[in-house]
């Protein structure tokens, strides 16, 4: 009996470091009209760009964006990841957000359209409702030793365990199989807990605790029964979140766990190491049994591919086709290029964004433009706040002048090393200063100073 395993651990951390930066955004911040509100959501301006992709989460709401797209274009640091991040969220608090950018498709192990099904896959969730069979009572005995102490005390050997129950059908003895004092122990079972164990697997949990301590015990061990299968007192429904790639890798690689992959895993059963295409038709076909059934609902969620000019005419072509799916995710592309040629072929025409026309025709393309001043400011703000940190007055007009001359993500970067500049030089409460400012711009250039430097041969190899 595996103990349930955190959906969490079946992701790498890398994807949420990549939205880390964007942890002040909480939504679009429109208002029941729609209408952006000034710094709604934790968004500052962009309003248009707000509004309309408001209007794009009703239509994804409305089913209507079945076999289109979106693409968010703008110049470097408009937002256009915040953007994307915040529709997922208006969508709803469990909707996946896959985001990826274009070159990363390219690899010497993976074939260019295997890496983006399996993103596809990431962006794609499975909301399952399983009604468990559990018993469910108070604790009225335990073991004598137990009961002194919370069980799972140090150095404690159980060798067995038994337990009286109280519930709305009575009261039960049970003489519990070993397999269970683990999961006994780990919740710290004592008597007059509320606790419910799960018919099938086993696991164990505390729903109450109790006050008292009771020190009377009936010792009769031999009239203990074992729990009998199926005899259950009560059925409980447990909702879960996965994402169809989760199950891909719990599948190809089945190693028990939590309980909707373990089961699913074990409807096929030979025990891959890799997610084929085959493994994936298997479970799509599973998928859509339990969605008929009503055990599952599907949760689609954002796909977003930045730098989108990045990919070549096999994987637009690929995009093209996934896009048709009935499983299909919000697919958002962003860009910064204009007028640019197509990859994948020297002979290709040039086109907007890079983009080949037959995509263009499907895309609701919407630009975001470049801040204002007093919104650069207030962007630096909100992050620092998001960030915990303290910055001067004058400090943080000095960050947001670098916010316009040089760019906003520059500006955002440097805070995260000017704070660790101020602890070092003792400022009160690691206050960020002008000065702090002024030496982390040495250290750390920008990219048009980094590409000067090395155009004038500024101590590096020609
Ligand atoms: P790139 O083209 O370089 O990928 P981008 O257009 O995707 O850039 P973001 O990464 O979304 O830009 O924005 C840069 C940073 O500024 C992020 O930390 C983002 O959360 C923040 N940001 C951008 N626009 C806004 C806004 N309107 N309000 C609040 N924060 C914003």
């Amino acid at each position: 009996m595996a103990a349930p395993v955190p959906i969490s651990e079946v992701k790498g951390n890398t994807r949420e470091n990549r939205t880390a930066a964007h942890s002040h955004i909480k939504g679009l911040g429109l208002t029941n009209e729609g209408r952006a509100s000034s710094a709604g959501g934790g968004f500052i301006g962009q309003a248009a760009a707000r509004e309309a992709c408001g209007i794009v989460v009703d239509l994804v709401r409305a089913k209507k964006m079945s076999g289109r797209a979106v693409l968010l274009a703008g110049g470097p640091g408009t937002g256009k990841t915040a953007l994307a991040l915040a529709v997922s969220q208006e969508l709803g608090t469990k909707v996946p957000f896959c985001p990826i950018v274009g070159s990363e498709i390219y690899s010497a192990e993976v074939k260019k359209t295997e890496a983006l099904m399996e993103n596809f896959r990431r962006a794609i969730g499975l909301r399952v409702k399983e009604t468990k069979e559990v018993y469910e009572g108070e604790v009225t005995e335990l073991t004598p030793e137990e009961a002194e102490n919370p069980l799972g005390g140090y150095g404690r050997t159980i060798s067995h365990l038994l337990i009286t129950m109280k519930s709305a059908k009575g009261t039960k003895k049970l003489r519990l199989d070993p397999s269970i004092y683990e999961a006994i122990q780990k919740e710290r079972v004592r008597l007059g807990d509320v606790i419910y164990i799960e018919a099938n697997t086993g696991a164990v949990k505390r729903v109450g605790r109790s006050d008292a301590y009771a020190t009377e015990f009936d010792l009769e061990a031999e009239e203990y029964v074992p729990i009998p299968k199926g005899d259950v007192h009560k059925k409980k429904e447990i909702v879960q979140d996965v994402t169809l790639h989760d199950l891909d890798v719990a599948n190809a690689r089945p190693q028990g766990g939590q309980d909707i992959m373990s089961m699913m895993g074990q409807l096929m059963k030979p025990r891959k190491t890799e997610i084929t295409e085959k493994l994936r038709l298997e479970i799509n076909k599973v998928v859509n049994k339990y969605i008929d059934q009503g055990v599952a609902d599907l949760v689609p969620g954002v796909l977003f591919i930045d730098e989108v000019h990045m990919l070549d005419l096999e994987a637009f072509t690929f995009l093209n086709r996934a896009l048709e799916s009935p499983l299909s995710p919000l697919v958002i592309l962003a860009s910064n290029r204009g007028l640019t040629h197509i990859r994948g072929g020297s002979s290709l025409p040039r086109s907007a964004h890079g983009i080949p026309t037959d995509l263009l025709a499907r895309l609701l393309i919407i630009p975001t433009h470049p801040y204002s001043p007093p919104e650069i400011q207030q962007i630096i703000k909100t992050r620092t706040k998001t960030e915990g940190l303290l910055i001067t007055d004058p400090a943080l007009g000095q960050v947001s002048s670098l916010g316009e001359k040089v760019s906003l993500r520059y500006a955002l970067q440097l805070l995260a090393p000017a704070s660790v500049l101020a602890k070092v030089s003792g400022r009160e409460g690691g206050t960020i200063d002008v000065d702090d400012i002024t030496e982390c711009e040495g250290l750390f250039l920008d990219a048009r100073r980094s590409a000067h430097n090395l155009a004038t041969g500024d101590g590096y190899i020609a």
